[in-house]
């Protein structure tokens, strides 16, 4: 039988089949490449380009394609066949270095914020050596970065792999100062995705699922998750089937699939990876969700990956777990027990502490977007506003260094860095906090923020940025400290007192935290337009700059791409809205209505003493609602029209602030209908129908 093991891996042309493949000298070179990041030859670039295409015939590829990640958030592919004309009629198969370290797809229908006029539709896909090239669909897939003609980025993964230098860099430096031994840092990511499974019939009938990813209308279903029967549940014989089909084919793609289940709302999942490199993490991550969508289809389902599909009942989220680890695999945010550990973790950690005070704006504009604005502050999982979780135990020693008090029971001494031993910090104690939206569980963070659409590659271009910031500001204090050991202490007690305000261990759901937050001076920056206008102050322009991620243009056509992306989503979902309204309920509605009607004057004309309260009072309350909604849909038509004045920033603000509270106004009527027509003369499946699918 087939096993696991045979079968894993099997599409990427991954380390065992490069060194299998390559001439010896050809595979070290590469790897120079990918483990120090050294320029490739073009002659090492022809013997891979070579490899990569004689395994990729031998597994039935007829194509290659440049697999790159535009600032849409979704993965951009232009597929070219292998095939070259020979003579007398016959085919060559050709694949040259050339064609492997670059392409030039038309950069001018991909978003750009101003940075490229259409004029100059030419842009550069570049092999990214540090991810796997992979086979999907019959297509060689080769990851890859991409930038406009004059060289300004144009994607997501650019920024980051900048990023990870800048962490790697800055991070080796503080390292060295410990006599830590180590060639490079990596930040390791392990994306919790969280999805869910409908029923495709369902699906198909609903057309705010079908433009938007969302149900904009749906009156809530007699049950929702109250009964809290859904977490970690048996799974429906369908989901375990599409659960093990989707293992098996991310498998393949050599990503580590590792933890499915039941998530909180009815028909929610989970699936979570074994961690990686970041790089290979956002990678991997992207390909998951197309997969993921894919293998839905096979199984009859739909795959909603929407931070909001359904009012009412839980959102999505992505939670993103990160940390630090030296290139031999030693985790930086590993409390450890020894004392050179111990200091060393608390200088990171409390790096971290300060990155994330500092930095709370970047956090939260590289999480928002109107699809995430249904959960970040809206009553859900977690709140808009950022702080780290600790866990009593960190905080406590925290707590005691900053007060040069010991650690009541666990340690007798006072609290000496570098000298004493300080308590292991149990794992399982520090992870009990689901509300929190930076936590640090046990080796790592989590950060919880991120919407389940989202690629996670600018949430972690932004931590490593900011984070590097601050080792670099250490590694200044530090470098020329005299007495290191008394230098690393007061660094840290310094900078917990001055970031301490950060760190918030209680409910982050409750009122309470909101007022304390504000007393705190944290902010609250409760929706994406208001989230993106804080990207362009001096310092976040600074901060980017400094460690040459993006250069003030560049941040300025995000900050439009955002603003832009923003709009248009609200846009889609006000129209898809009116349509819905227009086009299927009124004449659902109206129709219900006329048949009441003609009951009543049909019952009235055999027998004038019937009552017909059921009939009249029915009628007389559609009535009312059906005016309410019509006038509701009316207004919404008038404000999207209103929107054409207004263009960047402030449409976006325009939609948040007008138009969504109308398309409230316009479901609150239309819900309240859905709940006393007749459920065969509702045009479109209702929740109770999609959730409880069998
Ligand atoms: P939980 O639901 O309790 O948060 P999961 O097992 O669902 O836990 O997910 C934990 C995630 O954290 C996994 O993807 C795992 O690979 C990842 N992870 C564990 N250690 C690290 C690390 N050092 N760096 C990054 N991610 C990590
Ligand atoms: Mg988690």
């Amino acid at each position: 039988m087939e096993t696991v093991a045979d079968y894993f891996g099997s599409l990427v042309f991954n380390d065992c089949v490069m060194r299998e493949r390559l001439p010896k000298d050809v595979y070290k070179a590469l790897r120079r490449t990918v483990d120090e990041g050294k320029d490739l030859d073009i002659n090492i670039a022809n013997a891979v380009a070579n490899a990569m295409k004689n395994w990729a015939i031998e597994k039935g590829c007829t194509h290659y394609t440049h697999w790159f990640q535009p600032m849409t958030g979704i993965t951009a592919e232009k597929h070219e066949a292998f095939i070259a004309p020979a003579e007398g009629g016959k085919v060559l198969l050709e694949f040259s270095g050339k064609e492997l370290i670059k392409g030039e797809p038309d950069a001018s229908s991909f978003p750009s914020g101003g940075l490229r006029a259409t004029f100059e539709a030419r842009g550069y896909t570049a092999w990214d050596p540090t991810s796997y090239a992979f086979i999907k669909d019959e297509t060689l897939c080769i990851p890859t970065a991409f930038c406009s003609y004059s060289g300004e980025v144009l994607d997501k993964k650019t920024p980051l792999l900048r990023s990870m230098e800048a962490i790697s860099a800055e991070a080796m430096k503080i390292l060295s100062l410990f006599g830590t031994d180590c060639r490079r840092v990596i930040t390791t990511v392990g994306p919790e995705q969280e999805y869910f499974l409908i029923d495709k019939k369902d699906y198909d009938r609903r057309k705010d699922l079908l433009y938007t990813g969302r149900t904009l209308l749906g009156a809530r279903s007699p049950k929702g998750q109250e009964m809290e029967d859904h977490y970690f549940g048996a799974l429906r014989t369908r989901v375990s089937e599409y659960m093990q089909d989707l293992d098996r084919e991310l498998w393949k793609l050599g990503i580590y699939a590792k933890t499915s289940h039941n998530e909180v709302a009815p028909c929610q999942h989970e699936l979570a990876p074994v961690f990686t490199t970041t790089n290979i993490a956002v990678d991997n991550n992207q390909l998951t969700m197309e997969i993921m969508k894919k293998v839905a289809e096979r199984h009859g389902f739909a795959c909603l990956l929407h931070e909001k599909p359904f009012e009412g009942v839980n959102g999505s989220g992505k939670h993103n777990n990160w940390s630090l680890s030296t290139d031999k695999g030693v985790n930086l945010l590993e409390p450890g027990d020894s004392p050179k550990d111990n200091a060393q973790f608390l200088l990171f950690l409390v790096a971290v502490l300060k990155a994330v005070d500092e930095y709370q704006d970047l956090l939260r504009m590289a999480v928002a977007s109107a699809g995430n604005d249904h959960r970040l502050g809206a009553n859900e999982a977690p709140p808009a506003i950022v702080s780290v979780f600790l866990g009593d135990e960190l905080t406590e020693i925290l707590d005691a260094i900053a007060e040069g008090k010991p650690v009541s029971g666990r340690t007798k001494e006072r609290m000496q860095l570098g000298v004493h031993v300080l308590p292991a910090i149990p794992k399982d104690t520090t992870d009990r906090n689901r509300t929190s939206p930076f936590a640090f569980t046990g080796n790592k963070f989590e950060f919880r923020m991120l919407g389940s659409s989202f690629s996670v590659a600018e949430p972690n271009t932004v931590l490593n940025t900011i984070v590097a910031k601050e080792l670099r500001g250490f590694y200044e204090v530090l470098s020329s400290a005299k007495d290191f050991t008394a230098a690393v202490t007061e660094l840290v007690r310094e900078t917990y007192i001055r970031h301490k305000r950060i760190v918030f261990n209680g409910n982050n759901y409750s009122s309470e935290w909101v007022e304390e937050a504000a007393r705190r001076g944290l902010m609250n920056l409760a929706s994406a337009p208001e989230a993106y206008d804080t990207m362009l102050s001096p310092k976040n322009i600074e901060v980017f700059d400094e460690f040459g991620i993006y250069s003030s243009v560049e941040l300025h056509s995000r900050y439009e791409i955002l603003n832009d992306e923003y709009s248009k989503t609200i846009h889609i979902e006000a129209l898809t809205m009116i349509d819905m309204i227009n086009r299927q309920v009124l004449p659902a509605v109206m129709a219900a209505s006329k048949g009441i009607a003609e009951g009543i004057v049909a019952k009235k004309a055999a027998l004038p003493d019937m009552r017909l309260d059921a009939e009249t009072g029915r009628l007389a309350e559609i009535e009312a609602l059906e005016n309410d909604l019509y006038a509701a849909v009316k207004e919404l038509e008038a404000d999207v029209a209103r929107a054409a004045a207004f263009s960047g920033s402030p449409l976006a603000h325009f939609y948040r602030n007008t138009v969504i509270p109308q398309m409230a106004a316009v479901r609150s009527s239309c819900d309240a209908l859905e709940l006393i027509i007749g459920q065969k003369d509702w045009p479109y499946p209702t929740y109770g129908e999609m959730l409880f699918y069998v």
